[in-house]
């Protein structure tokens, strides 16, 4: 599989660390308010690229955090008058039911800023003893000086990033580029003990303490959106690499930005959407197929037209699914003509065609099309007096391609069948490898579920045993 890695600026073969694993770590929202339709879009397309490699059989480590200590949070904070984690809470469980709605499955951890600060401490305490941070009247900052692969990422040079720092030269730091690792306590802000006096965490230092606590010093992937190549991940590679002396991440992926009737969204532009809001008036699985629509490196535009058509598509598909059903719920059952077997063998043609564009950086806009053409292929050849076998198969195939992006309700008999086929497989490459002894604990686990194996000329067949 081919991905884009920022680090190289070239598309290159994934090849995770340890094979079938995959270390994946995504930037998560700072928690103020609901997340909006722009934070929405690393969600889905990155759930969807963790579904991919789920499905190729990777188990993936998915570590997103929340972002929980934070001026912004603070200042709603006092606004509001509760507390930071009033508000942190808060919108963590709504950031949670959007991202149910959307079907972006859980991260394996979800770690919050508030609760790793010893780890936090002790990752500034390592840059400080190697020498890559020093203190200033409580706060620490990172010396980028003494990390001269700084701006790797970004392939910003040091001294263009001096020439071009637009901030006003901070008396405290050595070097415009320094970034705070540590602050100190301001009145009324929330603040914990440290070896430079009570202060909170800057930003960047809570992902590369995270990433190493969840995942370990070096990681397959690391994402996020376009914004965070400078400086926050910039910085987060100087921080790890620096404290761990190992490379950070391996793959580098970002997503460009969804900007709103080809405006960049903001609150003072008037054009910015929360998730729910939109939901209200577009179902959150139009919102999803929305995203996955365009491939996550091309910019997206957000408008109602568009979303309009989004949700035509999926209708679309829908409606292939339900009349096909329709034929099925008003037929005789008949079995597979010698046309359709022969149709039945180019089903695995749009499968090919969909994993083909997904093997391609994560093509999602060209696998939602092979599914259209599959959609099409059955609208042209199923009619009335198809067999309920031909049909079944198209629907199948058609709800499993849509699954693996997320789409579609995955219905509890689908679900069921396809673990069965995968036990099914398991057990085939167990004989094949004549390990007979785990082929045969596949055959009882599934008698024990009342399924039983036949092995007959054609392959495996299961059937229920009360059938
Ligand atoms: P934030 O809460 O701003 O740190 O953003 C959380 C995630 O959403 C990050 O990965 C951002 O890069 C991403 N993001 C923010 N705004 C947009 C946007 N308009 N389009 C795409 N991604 C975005
Ligand atoms: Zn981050």
């Amino acid at each position: 599989m081919q991905i884009y890695n920022t680090l190289t600026g070239k598309k290159e073969e994934f090849k995770p660390l340890e094979k079938n694993k995959v270390k994946m770590y995504v930037c998560g929202p700072t928690v103020y308010n609901y997340i909006h339709i722009g934070n929405a879009r690393p969600y889905i397309v990155f759930d969807a690229f963790r579904r991919y490699l789920e499905y190729k059989g990777m188990e993936v480590n998915y570590v997103q955090n929340f972002t929980d200590v934070d001026d912004k949070i603070i200042k709603k904070a006092n606004e509001t008058n509760k507390t930071m984690k009033e508000i942190a809470d808060k919108y963590i469980a709504e950031a949670f039911k959007d991202a149910d709605g959307l079907n972006v499955k859980r991260a394996t951890y979800h770690p919050r800023v508030t609760e790793e600060i010893p780890s936090i401490i002790k990752m500034i305490q390592t840059l400080m003893d190697k020498g890559y941070a020093y203190e200033v009247k409580g706060s620490v900052y990172f010396d980028t000086q003494a990390y001269p692969e700084y701006g790797k990422l970004s392939k910003k040079r040091q001294e263009d990033l001096e020439a071009g720092a637009r901030i006003a030269i901070d008396e405290e730091k050595r070097n415009p580029m320094d970034f705070v690792l540590w602050k100190p306590k301001k009145q009324g802000e929330p603040a914990w003990k440290s070896p430079w006096g009570e202060g909170r965490p800057g930003w960047h230092i809570e992902c590369s303490v995270m990433a190493k606590k969840y995942l370990g010093d070096t990681i397959d992937i690391h994402a996020g959106g376009e914004d965070l190549v400078f400086p926050h991940h910039e910085n987060e590679i100087a921080q790890s690499e620096a404290a761990n002396g190992k490379p950070f991440a391996n793959y580098w992926i970002h997503n460009r930005f969804l900007n709103v009737d080809n405006r960049k969204m903001s609150k003072s532009l008037g054009n910015f959407f929360t998730v729910r809001d939109v939901s209200k008036e577009f179902p959150y699985e139009v919102i999803r197929f929305f995203m996955l629509s365009a491939h996550y490196r091309s910019p997206i535009n957000f408008s109602r037209e568009l979303m309009e058509s989004a949700k035509n598509g999926l209708e679309r598909i829908k409606t292939s699914l339900s009349n096909m059903q329709h034929v099925i719920d008003h037929s005789l059952p008949k079995s597979l003509t010698v046309e359709e077997e022969k149709r039945v063998e180019e089903i695995p043609i749009f499968r090919k065609k969909f994993e083909k564009a997904m093997e391609d950086d994560i093509n999602t806009a060209d696998a939602i099309a092979a599914i259209f053409e599959l959609v099409k292929f059955a609208n042209t050849y199923v009619n009335l007096d198809s067999s309920t076998e031909f049909i079944q198969k198209l629907q199948k195939e058609i709800k499993n391609l849509c699954n693996i992006l997320g789409l579609l309700e995955q219905e509890e008999e689908d679900k069921i069948e396809n673990e069965i086929e995968d036990l099914i497989q398991q057990r085939e490459e167990a004989r094949k490898n004549k390990n007979w002894i785990i082929a045969d604990q596949i055959r009882d686990q599934l008698k024990e579920q009342g399924i039983i194996l036949e092995d007959t000329p054609a392959g495996v067949r299961w059937k229920r045993v009360n059938e």
